[in-house]
């Protein structure tokens, strides 16, 4: 059979687009397929929108703090629209690197419109049938809007609608207290806003290891950010202005009003148009697609990659994963994802940031021997910047080496790829002994953990020999 592409890839976010350049710099026909904007996601309602923001929340709070830097400086009035309008030139700014433009300039075919699946070679795409020999599903995911009674008759925000607000909330109540919730509704405490959040759990960051919740609370509880815990939503009334969501806490019902809502209780897939049960691509109980780690899904010439399937919904996990695909699909070869190596940062003041195996993960697999943790606030240059809320832990498999880590602090998602580094080179906890760090710096928090490690495993009987020996 001959076909119209080698791939035609639905879903233009950092997953497709990955997908795109690398399938045509190898020389492939390939089309792409988007039904919004050009970036997803990431570009439009995620990653880039939010961390612009949270640039000004964060900015916002060290003024407010100004006094303790020995100054006295007051946030004046916060004028949302225009902190929205540097969010959306940030966007504007890096739009043309994802830009249909730019990608028909690779030589890519880029339709923009709503595609249906009718087989697994053949796409409908704006009253045209094109045929490809591999398809590559890339569409992402979309905030999961829980039935919650009432939800559908007030209005309420999601992560696609919150960057046009004009106005400070005077109340954001957020329902979720995932890492969006978090982000973003830290995010508005600084600005000013009174901010509640309202999470089913009984303590925030489950993901990460246990010391993460105890400092951040204590963060949450400082920032003024009100946190609603093994809070369950029963339903929501109101008008536009004041809502109200009803809650049952410790057995007991509780309203807890506000101007703005917004809902951040997880993520669906956007499979939609995929037609996944006709050409009989598996999909996991929460309808996320499943794939081998090749990234090929139950139909042999389909591959998936990104938020749509499901784990560790990252942009870097969506370009690693697209990285898969496109010697696969094109070559039949060309390696196997992995998640043992995953890092994630959640953009709070101050970063969680994580790589590898948290704790209970390796316990849970047999594979924990040990682990080293160092307070932040004795490293001296957390002190002169008075950075003091966090730590790094790392975890250790056999031998000593490290295989997880986990660090709270301003930069911690700057510094983590050192534990990447250490952990894809089985380095152990001893190894940043040696290295020479730059004085002061946060990164000296590694080679405090170094020194502490050499000392414990520096035994009695060895000192005693020294002493025998040398002294
Ligand atoms: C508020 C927020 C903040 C975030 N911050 C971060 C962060 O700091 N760091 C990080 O790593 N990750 C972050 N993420 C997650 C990140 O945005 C996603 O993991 C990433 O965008 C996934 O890429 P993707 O290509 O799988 O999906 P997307 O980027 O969503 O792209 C999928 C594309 O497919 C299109 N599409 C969907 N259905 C169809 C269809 N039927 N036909 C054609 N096109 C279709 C969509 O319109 C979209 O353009 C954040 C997410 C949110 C919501």
């Amino acid at each position: 059979m001959k076909y119209d592409y080698h791939i035609i890839i639905i879903g233009a976010g950092s997953a497709g687009l990955t997908v795109a350049s690398g399938a045509s710099g190898l020389g492939a026909k390939v089309a792409l397929i988007e039904n919004r904007k050009m970036g997803g996601d990431c570009l439009n309602y995620g990653c880039v929108p939010s961390k612009a923001f949270l640039r000004t929340a964060h900015l916002a709070k060290d003024i407010t703090n100004s006094r303790e830097f020995a100054l006295d400086a007051k946030l004046g009035e916060v004028d949302l629209k225009k902190v929205m309008l540097r969010v959306k030139n940030v966007i504007a700014e890096i739009e043309p690197h994802d830009s249909k433009e730019r990608f028909e300039g690779l030589g890519v075919k880029v339709f923009l419109g709503e595609p249906e699946v009718i087989d697994n070679y053949t796409v409908k795409i704006n009253d045209q049938q094109i045929t490809g020999k591999k398809l590559v599903f890339a569409t992402g995911s979309t905030a999961r809007i829980p039935a919650i009674p009432g939800l559908d008759k007030v209005s309420f925000l999601t992560n696609q609608t919150i960057f046009d607000l004009e106005k400070l909330p005077e109340h954001l109540v957020i329902i979720g207290g995932g890492p969006i919730g978090l982000e973003l509704g830290q995010g508005f405490r600084h600005l000013g806003s009174k901010v509640t959040i309202i999470d089913q759990n009984d303590h925030l960051f489950p993901k990460d290891d246990a010391e993460v919740w105890d400092v951040m609370k204590q963060v949450f509880a400082k920032d003024g950010v009100e946190l609603c815990l093994e809070c369950k939503v029963k339903s929501i009334s109101g008008k536009d202005d004041l809502k109200s969501v009803i809650v049952e806490m410790n057995g007991e019902d509780k309203a807890i009003s506000g101007d703005a809502l917004l809902v951040s209780a997880g993520r669906i897939p956007n499979t939609k148009g995929l037609s996944l049960e006709k050409i009989g691509v598996e999909t996991n109980n929460r309808g996320y697609i499943q794939t081998n780690k090749k990234m090929q899904t139950s139909v042999k010439n389909i591959f998936a990659a990104g938020d749509v399937t499901g784990p560790f919904q990252f942009t870097h996990m969506a370009g690693y994963q697209a990285g898969k695909v496109v010697p696969n699909a094109i070559l039949g070869f060309g390696g196997k994802s992995s998640y043992t190596m995953v890092p994630w940062t959640t953009y709070t003041k101050p970063e969680v940031a994580h790589i590898g195996y948290t704790q209970p993960w390796a316990e849970q697999l047999g594979i924990y021997r040990d682990s080293m943790s160092f307070p932040l606030e004795e490293i001296d240059r957390a002190k002169t910047d008075n950075d003091r809320d966090g730590f790094l832990k790392l975890i250790l498999g056999k031998k000593g080496k490290i295989i997880g880590a986990t660090m709270v602090g301003e930069k911690a998602g700057e510094m983590i790829p050192l534990a990447s580094l250490a952990i894809a080179k089985g380095m152990k906890a001893s190894a940043f002994a040696s290295f020479i760090f730059s004085y002061p710096t946060q990164a000296e928090i590694f080679q405090r953990i170094s020194f502490n490690y050499l000392k414990r495993s520096f035994k009695d009987w060895m000192k005693n020999l020294i002493k025998k020996i040398f002294l």
